[in-house]
């Protein structure tokens, strides 16, 4: 291999809008060059000829319109024979969107099918030059060149300078709703923190960039607050966008992208807008889903293997990444990348696809605490069938292998012979390089920091690769067709289906099942079948990756909170390594109070001691015990306030409500200071009085806490004991009579929310209970 000149860190557009500008770190210098590259990619129109050639007269005549040319191509996945193909590429790029949508216009929106409409020029231009972020590089300009492909495994991560960035303002604490006019004190940037004059400060921090020059500034909350108010203050101080430069080149002071609630996969979620910094990368960790997990060596390989800048991918959900790649392929099989006027933006966490997708449920677990158990999991299941079994939206029901022998169980789906799909294509890849990751964090002596780097990768490969799955099952997928989906779900079952006798055979009674994951008993306990050889046979024999996880000391099933059942995937366990593993418990939400989380780490830590499930029962009254002492600390007023912050997504725009909840008292609080907040937005709160009709004595935002508020002590009462039924109820403990024996008074039940009523009551007016919470009202109150 050739050493490299430097490396390709990112490509972005120029503000020409005829240009790419490629930002390359040379390895020499430690800098980073820009060379703007002259660079229109067309876009592709199909069509019957005779539409596509008076097309193209009409197209000709239009200033929009840099050139057009008539040819021939197979653009979709889907063409067996060549097609007249017109290619038409508009002067600049910010036109072609809207050149695009002229051009379906005009054929009707059915005469024309356009691709490689909505790819960036930046994409195209890593796809069409051999080239992705990060890549390793020699040349320049036009003439560079990557030294590796993208695909490379073992790869010399690219060296990045990261710098935090934080802005105080004067007089204020982080967190809190910063005043209209509040000024910056000061600005810390990797190591050095700069105060003094706002307008001196500002402009010292434009030179320590330049003199410390990172390429990536990592924020908490940068997104909603530092950058915006650092570019509100630059204006304020009348300093010029050629004068305040945060990237490595000067733009204006606005967002790139505006701030925004969508809905996902029926979900509200909320992004901030983005601020560019061309030629640095940012990272808002209160923004990007990824980062926690992946880091930046996860989201190095991501950008790789995507093509897709590191500032896209920690915005973006995997699932983008996974439709990147997929397109990246395409591209390379010679096809084109098919227009979605409606596509899906945003994500939900891929965990949640896969639980909603899981049909095939077979076994439910017994309620309760049991011990001896053995767990199995298939790594990457549902990828590994799509590549075996060839599962691609082209490649099913093909009109090539009438015979093909690989046909879906029940289903009767064929799956061609003859060429492999865009989804194996794009899977198989990702499945040896997470497979070899794996292994290489095996080898003996890996050093410290290179081993947490391929976790990092693998983390990000397993995300990719469980959203490959979910995408399949989604209407608007790019590539996805909802036969595949249920080939999957088959094939699956089928496996599951075979696998359970075969278990039985091997000396185990199975326990729980769902579809990638197998709870096994040794029918004999004295004499137990080896884990690691029945994984291993079964490996072979149903030629997947069956991998043995541990043996709990015990596991703890947990009812449906609905009907009472076991149900998949909410249980507590203790491997014999000692190592708890939990699923579906309160801790493991990000909306859990602190009160929550360290009650369930009390009871975990007792659990610990436990041996085997009659250690559980037994430990049982003290379990109990600890959650009456969590249960007087409350009662007593002393839990500190910030441990009790509730979080709450918001489900839709702030004036939808018809209920007084605690949310929409939030919501009014926070709008009554100053700081509005849209649907998909998380606010946070602690609870003061829910029976309060008045949006500031109900509950009081974080935003605003002071620290020495009085909270309502039978709604974190009601929190605790219902958090305690969740651990609990599997021997017997359920809500209802903890709230008993800690003199808990119910909830008020929901009210509707008269609007004008309630925004135009002052603190000052007398709480107006309704008749419901009026009935509810027991005897005991928190005096
Ligand atoms: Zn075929």
């Amino acid at each position: 291999m050739t050493a490299p000149d430097g490396w390709l860190f990112d490509i972005t557009e120029s503000g020409d809008g005829r240009s790419v500008v490629l930002w390359v770190k040379d390895r020499g210098t430690e800098r980073v060059r820009r060379t703007a590259v002259e660079y229109r990619p067309p876009f592709w129109v199909t069509g019957p000829r005779a539409d596509l050639e008076r097309l193209a007269r009409r197209l000709a005549a239009l200033p929009v319109v840099e050139s057009v040319s008539l040819g021939s191509g197979r653009p979709s996945l889907f063409d067996r024979r060549p097609h007249p193909v017109l290619s038409v590429t508009p002067t600049v790029h910010p036109g072609r969107r809207a050149l695009a949508r002229t051009v379906d216009a005009l054929g009707g929106y059915a005469t024309f099918t356009l691709y490689d409409v909505d790819l960036s020029p930046p994409q195209l231009y890593h796809l069409a030059h051999g080239l992705y972020p990060f890549a390793p590089v020699v040349g320049r300009g036009e003439a560079l060149h990557a030294t590796e492909p993208a695909e490379t495994i073992e790869y010399a991560a690219p060296p990045i300078r990261l710098a935090p960035l934080e802005v105080r303002l004067v007089g204020e604490r982080r967190g809190r709703i910063p005043p209209p006019d509040g000024r910056i004190g000061s600005v810390r940037v990797g190591d050095v923190t700069l105060d003094g004059p706002e307008e001196d400060l500002l402009r010292a921090l434009v030179g320590e960039l330049a003199r410390s020059d990172p390429d990536l500034l990592l924020t908490q909350g940068g997104d909603s607050f530092d950058l915006p108010w650092l570019y509100r203050r630059a204006r304020a101080c009348g300093l010029s966008s050629s004068e305040f430069v945060l990237g490595r080149e000067a733009v204006g002071f606005g967002p790139t992208r505006p701030a925004r609630s969508f809905e996902s996969y029926g979900r509200v979620l909320y992004r901030s807008a983005t601020f560019p910094l061309p030629g640095r990368f940012h990272i808002d960790r209160e923004n990007s889903f990824l980062y926690d997990d992946a880091e930046v060596a996860g989201l190095i390989d991501a950008a790789r293997l995507s093509r897709l800048s590191l500032q896209t991918v920690v915005r973006q959900s995997p699932g983008t990444c996974f439709t990147a790649m997929e397109m990246a392929h395409a591209l390379e099989l010679g096809a084109h990348i098919p227009w979605k006027k409606n596509r899906p933006e945003g994500f939900r966490r891929a965990d949640h696809l896969v639980a909603a997708d899981r049909g095939g449920v077979i076994f439910l677990p017994p309620v309760g605490v049991q011990d001896q158990i053995d767990e199995f999991d298939f790594a990457s299941l549902y990828p590994h069938i799509m590549v075996r079994k060839n599962l691609s939206a082209e490649t099913l029901e093909c009109r090539c292998c009438p015979r093909s022998p690989i046909r879906a169980p029940g289903l009767g789906y064929r799956s061609c012979t003859r060429r492999v799909g865009l989804i194996p294509r794009t899977l198989a890849p990702l499945l040896a390089r997470r497979l070899a990751y794996k292994a290489a964090l095996k080898r003996p002596g890996i050093a410290v920091g290179e081993a947490e780097g391929l976790r990092r990768r693998v983390r990000m490969l397993k995300w990719i690769l469980v959203t490959a799955f979910g995408y399949q099952g989604y209407r608007n997928a790019r590539f996805g067709r909802i036969e595949c989906h249920e080939a999957i779900n088959a094939y699956a079952r089928d496996l599951l289906a075979a696998l359970l006798p075969a278990a039985e055979a091997a000396g185990y009674s199975v326990v729980h099942g769902i579809v990638d994951s197998l709870w096994l008993r040794p029918v004999d306990v004295r004499d137990p079948p080896d884990p690691e050889a029945f994984a291993r046979r079964m490996s072979n024999q149903f030629d997947l990756p069956l991998g043995y996880e541990g043996r709990y000391r015990w596991i703890v099933f947990l009812p449906a909170v609905t009907h009472g059942l076991g149900v998949p995937n909410r249980y507590y366990g203790l491997y014999d390594d000692g190592e708890f593993k939990l699923r579906g418990i309160g801790g493991r939400r990000h909306d859990t109070t602190v009160l929550v989380r360290r009650f369930e780490s009390e009871v975990l830590a007792l659990f610990r001691t436990a041996r085997d499930a009659d250690g559980v029962r037994a430990l049982l009254p003290r379990a109990l015990a600890r959650a009456d002492r969590f249960a007087e600390r409350v009662r007593a007023g002393e839990w500190p306030v910030d441990e009790l912050l509730v979080s709450h997504r918001v489900g839709q725009a702030p004036e939808a409500f018809v209920t007084f909840t605690d949310s929409v008292a939030a919501l009014r609080q926070l709008s009554d200071a100053g700081a509005s907040r849209g649907a998909g937005e998380v606010v946070r709160f602690v609870l003061l009085d829910r029976r309060s009709r008045s949006f500031r004595r109900r509950v009081r935002v974080a935003e605003l806490l002071d620290g020495d508020e009085r909270y309502d002590v039978d709604a974190y009462l009601e929190l605790l004991a219902r958090d305690a039924e969740t651990l609990l109820a599997p021997f017997g403990v359920d809500r209802a009579s903890l709230l008993a024996r800690w003199n808990v008074r119910e909830a008020p039940a929901r009210s509707p929310y008269r609007s004008t009523e309630v925004r135009a009551q002052s603190a000052f007016d007398p709480v107006r209970p309704s008749q419901d919470s009026l009935l509810a009202s027991g005897p005991v109150g928190r005096e």
